[in-house]
Formats: structure tokens, C-alpha cells, sequence
């Protein structure tokens, strides 16, 4: 890797096989431990219904990262913590152990063959923006936020903060 500027990226975490809560958490511990990266903030894990996909519901959450990676170097990075994680790809919109998608690097615009930036589905989907909003407001207006507001999502309380919480 070169001496390249570090950037600020977002990324998306959801899982929805096993224990996806776990999984989540996990791989929020994962992206801090990468080369050159770590996080800086973290959003709540939230509760979604599945969208264009089959199964139970996802857990979901966004991460900010400080990265060094180029987005190719991070996109690959998270493709290996996804199989790390135990994905298959069965059938497209399969279940998942666990998804990674980067929805921002820095002000990136890219379209290639595998790598889409800003990721072209996050401004429709109410498992990205919320937590996206929890972590960067300043870049989900309410206007966005209103617009998935039929979406079923829930916020989970914080591990440990509710002794009832599984
Ligand atoms: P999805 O995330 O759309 O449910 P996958 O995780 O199977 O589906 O991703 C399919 C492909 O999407 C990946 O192989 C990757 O090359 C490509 N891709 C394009 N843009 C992005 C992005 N911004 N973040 C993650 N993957 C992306
Ligand atoms: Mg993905």
C-alpha cells in the first residue's frame, strides 16, 4: 500500500443467520483491528425486516471508519471478513452470515465492476439511514429519513443496558 491520504469511509453491517447480533458486534471489532483503519463511531444495532432478501430478520448497523485502504484494498478487506464469517452466496439476496457494503469513501464517486460509490441503494433503505443518522446527521436529512419511514426497523438497547434483552 502507498502512502495514500487517509479518508473517512462508511460501512454497513448486517447479518441475519445464527446469532446475528453477535455476528454484528464481532465484525464491528473486526473493521478496528484492520490494516490502517480503525473506527471512530459506531451506531446502535437495529432490528430490521428483510428487504429483497428471505429469512429472519437482519440486524443492522454503520460504522465511520478512518481508513488508509484505498476503497478497493477495504472492499476486499470486508469481502475477507465476510468469508471469514461463514457467507455463502447460494443464490442472489441469499440469507447472510454476515454483509458488508461500503456506502461512502470520503467523496469518492466510482461505478465499476465492483465497486459502486456512494453504494447506489443506501438513500432507500431505512437500515442504512438510521443508523447512518445515529452516527453522521449531518449527512441524512429528514426529509431521507421520511422517506423510509414505513420501513420496519427497531432500535435495540445497548448490551447490557436492559437485563430482560437477549
Ligand atoms: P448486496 O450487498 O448487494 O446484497 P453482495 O454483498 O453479494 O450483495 O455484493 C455483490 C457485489 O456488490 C460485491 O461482489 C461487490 O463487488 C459489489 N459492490 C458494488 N459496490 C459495492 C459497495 N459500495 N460495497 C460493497 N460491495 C459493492
Ligand atoms: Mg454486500
Amino acid at each position: 500500500m502507498g502512502a495514500s491520504a487517509e479518508q473517512t469511509a462508511y460501512v454497513a453491517l448486517g447479518a441475519n443467520l445464527g446469532d446475528a447480533a453477535a455476528t454484528v458486534r464481532q465484525a464491528l471489532h473486526a473493521l478496528d483491528i484492520l490494516p490502517h483503519t480503525h473506527v471512530l463511531r459506531a451506531s446502535a444495532l437495529y432490528r430490521s425486516a428483510p428487504v429483497d432478501a428471505s429469512g429472519p430478520d437482519f440486524i443492522n448497523a454503520v460504522a465511520e471508519l478512518r481508513t488508509g485502504l484505498s476503497a478497493h484494498e477495504l472492499l476486499a478487506q470486508l469481502q475477507r471478513l465476510e468469508q471469514q464469517a461463514g457467507r455463502e452466496r447460494p443464490w442472489r439476496n441469499a440469507p447472510r452470515t454476515l454483509d458488508l457494503d461500503i456506502l461512502l469513501y470520503g467523496g469518492l464517486q466510482l461505478d465499476d465492476p465492483v465497486l459502486t460509490l456512494p453504494h447506489p441503494r443506501m438513500w432507500e433503505r431505512a437500515f442504512v439511514l438510521r443508523p447512518l443518522a445515529d452516527i453522521a446527521p449531518t449527512l441524512v436529512s429528514a426529509q431521507q429519513l421520511q422517506g423510509v419511514a414505513q420501513q420496519r426497523i427497531t432500535r435495540l438497547a445497548p448490551e447490557g443496558a436492559d437485563p430482560r434483552m437477549d
